[in-house]
């Protein structure tokens, strides 16, 4: 039996796969049933030590192994994950509650962004360049960090541990991997796949259990780097202790993303897409729909056909094919959206549909809540300014194309955007005026390929992306080279002739 069928993960320290120190665990639950699924080990400081001093050990041979050879390791991990693809989507919807084909999608992208990133190993450019002396030479070569450290959240719980630790591992950083305590079944697999493709021992370390460990890998003197994807409020803790350390961060962290929906919009093709978007991963993805911002003459019809599809959802366990929407991740996340509903309807929101739990007849267990949407919510509401991560949108109105900007532009995050609209001029000045790291025209907020960068402006990222080449300089830094064969010393700047 393979390691990622059963349900008990294990830490992955120094190619071994072993418990806490001490012993200690988490329990695991399916959030689609509240019944125990497994569990994991609790991990402490001197786990994420013994970690780091396997990342450390190991580092010394990986970087000096060419990048080709540690591209042929990637390109067979690709090729187990196409060919456990199917099982990998059950133990994740299983463990984190998303529909299957959904984490059939996640998986899809851990498969994507594997390939796409094994090509770099024959890549990695650097450049030549002239120098301003004769009989000089002048180039630049990307060069691995050392060990990093990789923390990642639950809601796409391969997807997102694919786009740091593939990188990070073809540019030849070892890593120690602290994946989110609720998913550690899944990314125990994915490490398992890496395993079996051949990466030796120490590459790849993995560290279960919640922020002790995490904040023990943030702290620890001998992580170079780290790549943080989570909440606003734990990443710029993140950062704070690493600038502290002077080492470089790479963060990717909350969202709260608007769709303009303007006069000459397709309203069947904008209902499929905010349905999608709003209510997709029950709302728990970073990217997700939570603000529809419309003009007074579409807002009623929109409303309405919004309401009606969230009202004709399926929601139930995403291992049933007739699932369209599943359960919360936790009781604690499905508490925070009811809290959330609660404080929208004192600020005068109105809930058109949905507003409570849900109980799926033979699911009492699981962490339902119904599809919902708000109308008459207005831009200062804390439900329009703050991340609820759940099945719930706001509709909020703007009379004039400047005002849906600043409504838009008006939170302190800066994920993504859309707008629906056939007119040309206002679509390209969307394009321009939204300050966002991924705008989408005729589209709803999700859907990133990973070979376009992906990341926020503001207060959801520090600058760096993931996906596309730009990953490459999260994990690399550069080194100028300069070679004089003049045989005689030529001082920059100063022998000019
Ligand atoms: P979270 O911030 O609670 O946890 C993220 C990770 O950080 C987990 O592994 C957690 O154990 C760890 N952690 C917690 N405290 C820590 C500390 N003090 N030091 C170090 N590590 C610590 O987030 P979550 O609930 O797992 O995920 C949901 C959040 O992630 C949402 O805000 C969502 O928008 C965000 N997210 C962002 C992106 C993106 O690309 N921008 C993608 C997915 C999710």
């Amino acid at each position: 039996m393979s390691t990622f069928e059963v349900t008990t993960a294990r830490n992955y320290i120094a190619g071994r796969w072993t418990g806490a120190t001490g012993g200690a665990v988490v329990v695991l639950h399916n959030p689609a049933t509240g019944a125990v699924l497994g569990e994991a080990p609790a991990s402490a400081a001197a786990d994420v030590d013994a970690a780091v001093r396997a990342a450390a050990d190991a580092w010394p041979r990986w970087r000096a192994t060419p990048a080709p050879r540690r591209a042929e390791i990637l390109y067979r991990t690709a090729e187990l994950l196409v060919r456990r693809k199917e099982e990998l989507a059950r133990l994740m919807t299983r463990e984190m509650g998303k529909v299957l084909a959904e984490t059939r999608g996640d998986v899809q992208e851990a498969i994507d962004m594997t390939y796409f990133i094994a090509g770099e190993g024959r890549r990695l450019h650097g450049y030549t360049t002239p120098s301003e002396m004769p009989r000089k030479a002048a180039y630049c070569v990307r060069q691995p960090l050392g060990p990093v450290g990789v923390i990642t959240p639950w809601n796409f719980p391969m997807a997102i541990p694919s786009w740091k630790i593939v990188p990070a591992l073809v540019c030849g950083n070892t890593v120690v991997f602290k994946p989110a305590p609720q998913t550690p079944l899944s990314a125990a697999a994915f490490v398992a796949i890496l395993e079996e493709a051949g990466l030796p021992a120490g590459v790849l370390n993995l560290v279960c259990g919640g922020d002790e460990p995490g904040r023990a890998l943030v702290e620890h003197p001998g992580v170079a780097m780290v790549s943080f994807t989570g909440s606003t409020e734990v990443g710029l803790q993140v950062a704070a202790r690493c600038a502290a350390r002077g080492v470089r961060v790479s963060l990717e962290m909350g969202g709260k993303n608007a769709a303009i929906v303007l006069d000459d919009a397709d309203l069947d093709l904008v209902t499929d897409a905010l349905t999608w978007a709003a209510f997709g991963t029950t709302g728990q993805r970073c990217t997700a729909c939570s603000r529809v911002v419309a003009t007074p003459a579409i807002r009623p019809a929109l409303v309405d056909r919004l309401a009606d599809r969230a009202r004709r959802l399926r929601v139930g366990d995403g291992l049933d094919p007739a699932t369209e929407m599943g359960p919360l991740v936790s009781d604690a996340q499905r508490a925070r959206v009811e809290q959330y509903v609660g404080l929208g309807r004192g600020e005068g929101a109105r809930v058109v549909v949905g507003g409570g739990r849900l109980a799926p007849p033979g699911l009492e267990g699981g962490f339902y809540f119904a599809p919902t949407v708000l109308d008459e919510v207005r831009p200062g509401m804390r439900v329009a300014q703050e991340e609820i991560f759940g099945p719930v949108v706001g509709v909020l109105e703007a009379r004039t194309l400047g005002e849906a900007f600043e409504v838009v532009n008006g939170v302190r995050y800066g994920l993504s955007a859309s707008i629906f609209t056939r007119d040309v001029f206002a679509a390209h000045r969307a394009i321009e005026e939204i300050r966002t790291g991924i705008v989408y025209v005729n589209h709803g907020t999700t859907g990133a390929e990973v070979h376009l960068p992906f990341g926020g402006m503001r207060d959801t990222g520090n600058g760096h992306r993931e996906g596309g080449l730009q990953v490459l300089d999260a994990f690399t830094e550069w080194k100028s080279v300069y070679i004089d064969y003049s045989g005689r010393l030529q001082r920059a700047q100063i022998d000019r002739d």
